[in-house]
């Protein structure tokens, strides 16, 4: 009879994107003992894109971090998380008047190592360690192919690779999506967005009232405009902790920040995308506080003194409804499955859900207990329910923040 050790197949597997999940796949994969793992991240180096934004970590996301990562990864991760503060989120107006908000579940409770907001930056670095050799940095991928059973992987340098399996983790713009389902694209909500950072120690000096400092904070202007303020004070500074807890690891110096992100429709924007996209990090700025005058002076502060390096525009899309893709050798994951409004928080931790839970489908396949189509598409099954909450869950919310997105079926433009 034949024995899952008969049937056990090693699987070369190429994942494209170095991102929150495919670096989060890697490592997952190698912790399980599938050594033959490479990642293709199109940045050229570690620093990439310094998108410095924090990240708001689920209960999902973090059980699943956990579950991919090393231990010494873990404590680092614990080690340079947010400082815990206050659940849910305060709500005001734009001259600081209290208003009703949403809440959040967090099933952790107050644990006291609970991971509930890091540094993406932080996190990239953390996701990296320990994978010298199975990243390939400055790979941009274009297309793949089928041969010989195999499927070839092509990057824009000329080079190529060969594996059993290909993972699509390449983010909301997945060129491997693009490929293997054209029709797939992203929904255009209508909402531009400019995301920032503030040194803390600026917005405080700029004079952040004492009750907005440590929660995540939602404002709404009557003007159209909403403001979300999230701080992120590192337990450990990074540098710090790297020193005590994996000495040799890198990180850059560091400082605690607020996270803005300031979302428009693009009705009461009244920008052409041509122009707003083509603004740099001061025109942005200049943008905001041209836009709030009438807001409170307190708030103003935290924008005037945001860094123009890290201030970028963004348009706020959607995947919907979430479906599977053929299940055999390219596989999707995160973004690339399954893009969404940052406004539920959620969008990475999904990426972190599918990543532990492939992980879990092809390790399965290497031990010969399934087959790869059948773990593959009971890995989408799963995937298609929970990222379709969280799909939801993100809509509801950016239409409760945005009131004029207009989800009626075939009004938003794909993109
Ligand atoms: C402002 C903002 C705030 C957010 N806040 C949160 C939050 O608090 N919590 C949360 O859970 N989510 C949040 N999200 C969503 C989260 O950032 C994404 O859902 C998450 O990063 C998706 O992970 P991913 O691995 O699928 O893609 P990514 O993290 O985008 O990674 C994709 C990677 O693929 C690489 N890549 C792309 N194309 C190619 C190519 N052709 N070849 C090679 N490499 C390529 C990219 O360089 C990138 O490194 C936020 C998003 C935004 C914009």
């Amino acid at each position: 009879m034949n024995t899952p050790r008969d049937r056990a197949r090693p699987l070369r597997i190429i994942v494209i994107g170095g991102g929150v999940g495919g670096l989060s796949l890697a490592q997952g994969l190698r912790r399980a003992g599938v050594d033959d793992v490479v990642v293709y991240e199109r940045d050229d180096s570690p620093r990439g894109r310094m998108q410095g934004y924090r990240l708001r970590i689920s209960p999902e996301g973090e059980r699943a971090l956990r579950e991919c990562l090393p231990h010494r990864a873990q404590d680092l991760l614990t080690a340079t998380s947010n400082v815990r503060h206050e659940q849910g989120l305060a709500a005001y107006d734009e001259r600081l008047t209290p208003q009703w908000a949403p809440e959040f579940d967090d099933s952790r409770g107050d644990a006291p190592d609970k991971v509930d907001a890091v540094d993406r930056v932080t996190l990239r670095r953390i996701l990296l360690a320990g994978l010298d050799g199975v990243v390939r940095f400055g790979e941009r991928f274009t297309h793949f192919e089928r041969a010989g059973g195999k499927v070839v992987a092509h990057f824009a340098g000329g080079g190529s690779d060969t594996g059993d399996v290909l993972v699509a983790a390449d983010g909301a713009n997945s060129q491997v999506r693009a490929q293997s389902r054209p029709a797939y694209r992203a929904l255009d909500l209508g909402v531009r967005a400019i995301l920032s950072r503030t040194p803390r120690a600026g917005a405080i000096e700029a004079g952040l009232p004492e009750v907005l400092r440590d929660r995540f904070v939602n404002v709404t202007g009557s003007n159209g405009l909403r403001l979300a303020l999230m701080p992120m004070v590192f337990r450990t500074p990074p540098r710090k902790a790297a020193e005590r807890l994996w000495p040799g690891l890198e990180f850059d110096e560091t400082e605690d920040y607020y996270m803005s992100v300031f979302s428009v429709h693009r009705d009461v924007l009244r920008l052409p995308d041509s122009a707003f996209f083509a603004m740099t990090g001061e025109e942005l700025r200049d943008l905001v506080l041209e836009r709030t005058t009438d807001w409170h002076p307190d708030l103003r502060g935290v924008f005037a003194h945001a860094e123009a390096a890290e201030t970028y525009p963004l348009a706020l899309r959607v995947t919907t409804p979430v479906e599977p893709w053929e299940p055999g050798d390219v596989i999707p994951l995160g973004d690339a499955a399954h893009t969404m409004p940052p406004t539920g928080g959620v969008g990475a931790n999904t990426a972190l859900r599918d990543a532990a839970s492939l992980c879990r489908a092809l390790a399965s396949v290497t031990r010969g207990e399934r087959s790869l189509p059948d773990a593959v598409a009971e890995y989408q099954r799963e995937m298609v329910k929970y990222a379709t909450e969280a799909t939801e869950m993100s809509l509801k919310i950016a239409k409760w923040s945005m009131r004029k997105i207009d989800l009626t079926e075939g009004n938003l433009p794909r993109t």
